[in-house]
């Protein structure tokens, strides 16, 4: 049986980074209030309500690139914020790296993650140690790259991704913001995670589960 990632899992990843969003909106918004304007939780919220209403509304599209950019669209035009942009650049880059193919198998899902990584750096121009998502964003894409070259499956590809990206999120916390709103608190930004990290390390999480069900 193949564990390659199909449209239904694209679907599946949605939804489950809907449903947790919605359970640690109150710790995003709180991670955000420390070091920002307490709306990353919000937002995302709305963003990823508004991703589900729309699956809900029409035909599941049939390819998992077809999914992924109709996030994209949904994320640009309902989050707002630092994160919108660069999210909605994120599912973008990640929906072109993956191609009109009906399925997603190991190498092309680590590429897909490196693909929404990259989108982010172009986009919002952080490097590593700036203390935002991109700090989650490039383990994941360091760690779902060795995952496949080291003849994972596509699903423990994505667990790679989420485990490094949990971890980037975590080493957030000293240090010193220097990108985003939490650049202008200077030094007291630090002693807190940033909340696009934490973020990111759900939706990454999300889209292992999400690949986890396909697999049992
Ligand atoms: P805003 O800062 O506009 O209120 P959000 O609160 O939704 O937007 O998102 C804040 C998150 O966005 C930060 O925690 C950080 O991870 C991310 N972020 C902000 N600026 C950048 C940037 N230039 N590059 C990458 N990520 C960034
Ligand atoms: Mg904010």
């Amino acid at each position: 049986m193949t564990t390659d990632l199909d449209a239904q899992w694209a679907v599946r990843w949605v939804r489950e980074t809907a449903r947790v969003v919605a359970e640690n909106r109150a710790l995003l918004i709180d991670l955000d209030r420390a070091i920002g304007d307490a709306d990353h939780g919000e937002n995302l919220d709305r963003g990823f309500s508004a991703v589900v209403a729309k699956l809900d509304s029409a035909d599941v599209p049939s390819t998992p690139a077809a999914v992924l950019k109709q996030v994209a669209m949904t994320l640009m035009s309902t989050v707002g914020g630092a994160a919108g942009p660069l999210y909605g650049t994120a599912f973008l880059r990640a929906a072109t790296s993956v191609g009109d193919a009906d399925t997603i198998d190991a190498e092309a899902a680590a590429a897909m993650i490196r693909a929404a990584r990259d989108g982010i750096v172009a986009r919002g121009k952080a490097e590593v140690g700036d203390k935002t998502m991109v700090d989650a964003w490039t383990p994941a894409s360091e760690s779902a790259e060795t995952a496949a070259q080291a003849g994972a499956s596509a699903p423990d590809v994505l667990a790679a991704a989420a485990n490094a990206a949990h971890a980037g999120a975590v080493a957030t916390e000293p240090l010193i913001a220097r990108k985003g709103r939490a650049s202008y608190l200077g030094e007291r930004s630090a002693g807190h995670q940033d909340p696009g990290a934490v973020s990111t390390a759900l939706i990454l999480q999300a889209a292992a589960d999400a690949a986890g069900g396909a697999v049992a």
